[in-house]
């Protein structure tokens, strides 16, 4: 076992943990700890853009940006929250821009701005190009540039470190505290131990507890898995966001900005069909409304193809030039995965899982909280794995690379000040016994389960039962499914018994986080009985804001730490879910109906 010291500890290297290292790496003492090497973190994946009301191409205001995002958020969004992004909307992209970001430049040369759902002018008049891009490759480019950022700074890098628990410890006046974290080193084996005096979590989403997703095979909501089992809360879990246009069939995500740049959705009969559901921004409604608008179509019978389940996205009017300048890794994607070429043919696409709304509930610096009032010191969180909450019940498109730029700079700053007045508290007395715990159980087990076949039911049962549309019948059927397969799980056996790159086990360790996510999901999706963004019951179709305009908040009751036979931390049984409400904050908006 190994030992390390820091101030400042950072889990992931997506946009949101290596620009909170920026800050962090230029104040304290800095150690990023990444399961996967930097640059391949899922933001690297992001295409379409990064929104602020910079005014760039037509009149724009961070007001009407602040309405947008609650408005598209179902009014479930903290809107005092809301309103520091939209303000630091502006600094954030300036600042990448002054970090050497590449974006599209208007011909005057400023930075161009393109159209993206549900970012209007005037409180919802009509569609405003609030979107700043770099082709379609935006995410490439903001990691790349915070990623040199970061090294230009001194962050210290380790590089295929899986996190897998934070520890905590009473402080000298019986607060607890965070006090650093534990990780297994994909190359040797080895667990090491990081002490420190500040950890900011920034591990990305959990898009792979379903089968169709837009998300990288990584996305297994390490971070919030970790932090869930200490029996800190998790928030808003029922709402996940089904992107509207993924690849029929595959998930593959065909970005939004190809809607902001003009393309339409039809149905079989050729209708443009969101002119029915959004008579005012079509095309460029919410994702949330956009969604369930195609699953009703193909529902009806109005689906294209032999079994009429999925629409087509037409851009074939737009013209070449346009295609393969502004969106040209969309374009290949399509040529690629379908053998259809955009250019000539409309594409087959279908909602794909894409987005976690919710997760480890912070305030608006990134501190972790514990309940509804209080905070964990030392303890921080940005980026997807985290909920402010700036996008309530649906996200807008573009609003996430603004979230890990906003927020993940503030926790970034928080987390290093915070360090700064602190001296270290000393960790438990072996701080690494869970995670060895679980690694040497993994490594002898013998049960006849396999990884493998667990994450597909699980897989299966989220795509036909927690997907789009919902109802009681299908929730309780993928609750008691996942019930099942935690049993299940606790008879998994791991083949590779070995030391060195044992991906074996570390994918059944993520396996381990799905399937506790996937419960809290679900289990908050049962309770949420009313229709609101992300989360669309077909037994209960209205938004109910007296009963339901509220944060729900999980808690995993934890196994007796003294019983012997407790599950080493790897997963607990079902029934052991506290749910509870929060308040939304509302500074500004009063709930209204949502029409587009
Ligand atoms: C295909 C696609 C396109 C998108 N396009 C857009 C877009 O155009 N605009 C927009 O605003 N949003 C977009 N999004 C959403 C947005 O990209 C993500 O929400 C955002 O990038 C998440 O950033 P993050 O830093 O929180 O996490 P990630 O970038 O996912 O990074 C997570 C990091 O955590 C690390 N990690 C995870 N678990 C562990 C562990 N146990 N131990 C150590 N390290 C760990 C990983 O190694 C990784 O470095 C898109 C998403 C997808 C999937």
């Amino acid at each position: 076992m190994q030992f390390h010291k820091y101030d400042v500890l950072i889990v992931g290297a997506g946009g949101a943990g290596m620009r909170a290292a920026i800050e962090s790496g230029q104040r304290a003492r800095t150690a990023v700890l990444t399961k996967i090497y930097p640059t391949r973190s899922h933001t690297g994946a992001a295409q379409g853009g990064m929104c602020a009301a910079l005014s760039n191409v037509e009149e724009d205001n961070w007001e009407w940006h602040t309405f947008d995002t609650i408005k598209g958020g179902d009014y479930l969004v903290d809107q005092d929250a809301a309103e520091i992004m939209a303000k630091e909307a502006i600094d954030a992209v300036l600042d990448l821009e002054r970090m050497g970001l590449p974006f599209n430049r208007t011909p005057e040369g400023k930075i161009d701005q393109r159209r993206f759902g549900g970012h209007t002018r005037e409180h919802g008049t009509a569609p405003v190009r609030r979107a700043c891009y770099a082709a379609d490759r935006t995410g490439h480019m903001i990691l790349q540039t915070l990623y040199q950022n970061c090294i230009k700074h001194g962050v210290e890098f380790f590089n295929e470190f899986y996190v897998l628990d934070v520890n905590m410890s009473t402080n000298e006046d019986g607060e607890e505290v965070c006090t650093g974290a534990v990780a297994y080193e994909l190359a040797t084996g080895e667990i090491h131990v990081f002490e420190a005096k500040s950890v900011v979590f920034a591990t990305g989403g959990f898009g792979k507890v379903f089968k169709t997703t837009s998300n990288a095979h990584t996305l297994t909501g390490d971070g919030m898995g970790i932090v869930y089992r200490k029996g800190l809360p998790l928030e808003d879990m029922e709402f996940y966001q089904f992107h509207p246009t993924g690849l029929a069939g595959l998930g593959i995500l065909i970005s939004e900005a190809v809607r902001g740049e003009g393309g339409i959705l039809r149905n079989v009969d050729g209708e443009r069909f969101m002119e029915r559901y959004a008579p005012t921004i079509k095309d460029l409604a919410p994702r949330d409304i956009v969604a369930r608008s195609m699953a009703l179509e193909v529902l009806e019978g109005r689906g294209c193809g032999s079994n009429k389940d999925y629409v087509l996205l037409d851009v074939t009017h737009l013209g070449e030039e346009v295609l393969e300048s502004k969106l040209p890794d969309i374009t290949a994607f399509s040529r690629t995965y379908l053998g259809v070429d955009p250019i000539s043919e409309p594409v087959p696409v279908y909602p794909t899982a894409h987005y976690a709304m919710g997760g480890i509930p912070t305030n608006v610096d990134g501190e972790v909280l514990r309940d509804n009032e209080t905070s964990v010191s030392g303890l921080y969180a940005a980026g997807e794995c985290a909920c402010v909450s700036v996008h309530g019940s649906n996200r807008l498109g573009t609003n996430s690379l603004l979230d890990i730029n906003v927020f993940g700079r503030r926790a970034g700053i928080a987390a290093a000040e915070y360090a700064h007045s602190r001296e270290h508290v000393e960790m438990p007395e072996e701080p690494a016994k869970l995670v060895q715990g679980m690694v040497d159980h993994l490594r002898t087990a013998h049960g006849g389960e396999r990884v493998a076949n667990i994450r597909t039911a699980l897989q299966e049962t989220m795509d036909a039962n927690a997907s789009v549309y919902r109802t009681e019948d299908t929730l309780k059927q993928a609750l008691s499914d996942v019930q099942l397969l935690k049993e299940r799980y606790g008879r998994i056996a791991v083949h590779d018994k070995g030391m060195r790159f044992n991906s074996d086990l570390l994918e059944a360790v993520e396996l381990g986080f799905l399937l506790d996510l996937a419960e809290a999901l679900v289990n908050s999706a049962l309770a949420r009985k009313e229709s609101r963004g992300g989360h669309a019951r077909e037994d209960y179709g209205a938004r109910d804001d007296t009963n339901f305009m509220r944060h729900s908040m999980s808690y995993k009751q934890l196994p007796d730490a003294e019983d012997p036979d407790a599950p080493l931390g790897l997963t607990g049984f079902l029934a052991d879910i506290r749910l509870d409400y929060k308040p939304v904050s509302v500074t500004r908006y009063q709930p209204m109906e949502r029409k587009y």
